[in-house]
């Protein structure tokens, strides 16, 4: 189908943007890479009066180093540059992992991280590898800056903590301590090969012995959430397997045509159980 009309600017500076983003109406979004946003607007599900297009502006690209190991990734920059920097082979191969198979090439080349992170679809892969690095968020708006912890932004299915001033800057992800495994596992949907079920351990031993996980669930609830009462089973010594049993504690597990509750709750057990172990394993 084809959208319907809008006007499309393209700020040449940051400033520019954000100063068009403090006097909008709601009819007005920021475009980014186009890739969950151009098909909403295709199939009329979406409809905006103006279109900012901010997958240009270069203080959201970049792939820098961050404090104690960690990193720094621009609002604005696609997965193909993350899959194939040594810089995140190196310090967080979880990431790399995660968005190994989002999608097709035209998807990664043009589907940015910040995108992902600010759509916050409930199949998004990204979110749940956000929430097991415990990762952070820097938003701006001509009011200021913000950093938002990845626990707590994501508040539902396409909501989040970003104002319709803001602009997501930057995603910001610790460095991972010695002895630290992670792994993700995913079941793809076959058709669309979104995850049905996706599932980012951060899993950190000390002699044999679990002393740190994160696990993050996307697919499952209504927007990936942290599994806490599989994270605080693992620290209290409960087996891989009997720890995962949480997987969908708290949640109301969606169903849908693809996978009803009873299924996808399942699953959940299953990819929760294999990323912990594959973490496990890493971590030597
Ligand atoms: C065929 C296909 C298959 C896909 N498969 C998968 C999959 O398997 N797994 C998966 O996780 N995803 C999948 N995706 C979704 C894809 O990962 C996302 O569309 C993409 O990452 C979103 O980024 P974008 O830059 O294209 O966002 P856009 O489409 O440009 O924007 C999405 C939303 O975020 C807002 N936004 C974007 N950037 C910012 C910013 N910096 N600050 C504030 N707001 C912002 C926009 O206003 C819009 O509301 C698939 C998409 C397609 C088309």
């Amino acid at each position: 189908m084809i959208p319907a009309a809008f006007s499309y600017t393209r700020p040449a500076s940051l400033a520019e943007a954000l100063s068009l983003l403090a006097g909008a109406s709601d009819g007005t979004k920021v475009i980014n890479g186009g890739q969950s946003l151009l098909p909403l607007l295709k199939l009329r599900v979406a409809e905006v009066d103006r279109l900012i297009d901010i997958g240009r502006l270069g203080e959201l690209q970049g792939i820098r180093p961050g404090a104690d190991g960690g990193l720094v990734i621009g609002g604005a920059v696609p997965y193909t540059a993350v899959l194939a920097s040594p810089l995140v082979a190196e310090r967080c191969p979880l990431l790399a992992e995660t968005i190994a198979d989002i999608g097709d090439v035209q998807v990664r080349n043009r589907g940015t991280l910040g995108g992902s992170v600010a759509h916050a679809d409930p199949a998004s892969d990204l979110p749940a590898a956000m929430l097991a690095l415990d990762a952070s968020f820097v938003t701006r708006s001509s009011a200021g800056e913000r950093v938002v912890a990845a626990d707590g932004f994501f508040h539902g299915a396409f909501e989040t903590d970003l104002r319709p001033d803001e602009l997501l800057m930057e995603l910001r992800i610790p460095g991972l301590a010695a002895g630290t495994g992670t792994a993700y596992r995913r079941l793809a949907q076959p058709a669309s090969g979104y995850s049905l079920v996706g599932v980012a351990a951060v899993v950190r031993t000390d002699a044999g012995r679990v002393v740190d996980a994160r696990v993050g669930i996307t697919g499952v609830g209504e927007v990936a959430y942290r599994a806490r009462a599989v994270e605080t089973a693992l620290l209290g010594g409960s087996s891989v397997a009997d720890a995962a049993a949480h997987a969908a504690d708290g949640q109301v597990v969606a169903s849908d045509i693809h996978a009803d509750a009873e299924y996808r709750g399942a699953m959940a057990v299953v990819f929760t159980r294999r990323a912990i172990e594959a973490a496990t394993v890493r971590a030597g």
